[in-house]
């Protein structure tokens, strides 16, 4: 399998000046350690997603090409022999470049790889390099680099269908809850923070967590207009600048609120990027704290202000990669999980060794997903983009195979998670394989067995 990058839309001028001012530029002592300490071991090769499609996609295997630009210049071997035999290059002939083209679209940045190597290696982070890289050479599909210029420009706020999803949801959250939402409200205790993909996914999930923090009496506040399509797409497919651009305004918009909390119902990408990346990347202190809705969850009930009627069938819960080993979110969905039901069991593989559901984070969305995004706000697919996004779908449907099995396994009648695309994907294996089970975020089922004691 490849990504359609075709020869002429490859600009090799412009993928040297691209691996001289991104990659070269960002070689900072953890990218160095990365780089100088593959023992070439492979353990990392089960750990990904991407390896049953394909043993070319084992994280050390895509991250190679990293260690071949750097080898070129840093290392005498690189610079010497290494050169001779192919073991280092200083730029990257049209082949080369078509090949790490299509291995950096067969990353989720899930961050599996690192916790089984020896050497606690963040392939990832060296494939997410190369991705930047092909961004600023003009590789990046169009469909991602459009939906994510709509997002940096602010203008997706223009597009009908986006406003209406938006306006649509405040108003069922205040049918359901009977008055007025409190919106862009400041000092609240929860600051309730969503995107337009969450209100174009699932609207009811988020007006069912409206519906929680009002039965609980709590403080809180929405967002009168969203902060971006999913803020800040850019990290996910390379754009830094872009998605500086971004996490300013939410910066911002966060300061000028100025919560106690702010509350994610997404554990993806949007997690780690808006607890820890924008506020690392701007350098600021934050006066709020970013949650994952489980988290304030499972505090508010074990501080007993709520108690949760439990059922009998077998439940899971499916770690995100990006809540869980990228955010540190592992107790509090297990505490919400173990009250709703005595047969919650575990998957095979969970905590910090979940298996990666393969999507979002940079292994792009569901091509399905991505296709009815671009229709309805009117982005044009072009043939290269389709083939591009049918790509992709190799990948789900072999990952997805283990993901169902380890479902199967336990006999779990419904896995529960906190990411919209975890759920998609999910979701589109279990339908694939026919599956006795369904996927729903935790708020579907919690919210209707939240029995509140006090206010
Ligand atoms: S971060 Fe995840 S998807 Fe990327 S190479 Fe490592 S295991 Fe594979
Ligand atoms: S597990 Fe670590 S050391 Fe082993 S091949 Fe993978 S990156 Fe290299």
């Amino acid at each position: 399998m490849s990504v359609t990058m075709g020869q002429e839309s490859i600009n090799l001028d412009a993928l040297k000046r691209a691996i001289d001012d991104v990659f070269y530029s960002q070689i900072d002592s953890t990218i160095l350690y990365y780089l100088q300490s593959c023992v070439n071991c492979k353990a990392c090769e089960a750990a990904c997603p991407f390896t049953p499609t394909s043993l070319k996609y084992s994280p050390v295997n895509k991250a190679e090409i990293a260690r071949q630009l750097y080898r070129s210049r840093f290392t005498v071997w690189g610079k010497t022999i290494g050169r001779i035999i192919g073991g280092s290059k200083k730029y990257l002939n049209l082949e080369e470049a078509e090949t790490m083209a299509d291995y950096v679209w067969h990353c989720t940045n899930c961050g599996a790889c690192m916790f089984v190597c020896p050497m606690a290696i963040d392939s990832g982070a060296l494939i997410d390099l190369l991705r930047q890289v092909a961004f600023r050479a003009g590789m990046a599909p169009k469909i991602y680099t459009d939906i994510e210029q709509l997002e940096v420009s602010g203008k997706y706020w223009d597009i009908p269908v986006f406003r209406d999803a938006w306006n649509n949801l405040i108003l069922k959250m205040k049918e359901v809850i009977g008055k007025d939402i409190p919106l862009d409200k400041k000092n609240s205790e929860v600051l309730f923070y969503a995107s337009i993909y969450e209100a174009m996914v699932y609207p009811d999930v988020l007006v069912k967590v409206a519906k929680i923090l009002d039965m609980l009496g709590k403080d809180w506040t929405f967002m009168s207009k969203p902060l971006g399509i999913r803020p800040p797409v850019g990290l996910v497919i390379g754009d830094k600048e872009g998605a500086l651009n971004v996490m300013k305004k939410v910066y911002a918009y966060f300061t000028e609120m100025s919560p106690k909390y702010v509350m994610l119902t997404a554990g993806g990408f949007e997690y780690p990027a808006l607890r820890y990346t924008m506020h690392e990347v701007l350098k600021v202190q934050p006066k709020y704290e970013v949650v994952h809705v489980t988290e304030l969850l499972a505090k508010w009930y074990e501080a007993k202000e709520f108690e949760i009627e439990p059922i009998d069938e077998v439940i899971t819960w499916h770690d995100p990669c990006q809540l869980g080993r990228r955010g540190g979110v592992f107790e509090a969905p297990r505490v919400l999980m173990k009250a709703l039901s005595k047969n919650f069991k575990e998957l095979p593989s969970h905590g910090v060794n979940s298996f990666c559901c393969s999507r979002g984070g940079g292994g792009c969305g569901l091509p399905s997903m991505v296709e009815n995004m671009a229709k309805v706000i009117g982005i044009p697919i072009s043939e290269k983009d389709k083939k591009f996004l049918d790509s992709t779908l190799e990948p789900l449907i072999k990952a997805g195979k283990i993901k169902v099995n380890e479902i199967n396994k336990i006999k779990a009648s419904e896995v529960l998670t906190g990411c919209p695309v975890c759920i998609e994907s999910i979701g589109f294996s279990i339908d694939y394989y026919h599956a006795n089970a369904k996927v729903n975020h935790i708020i579907e089922l919690l919210a209707d067995r939240i029995k509140v004691t006090k206010k």
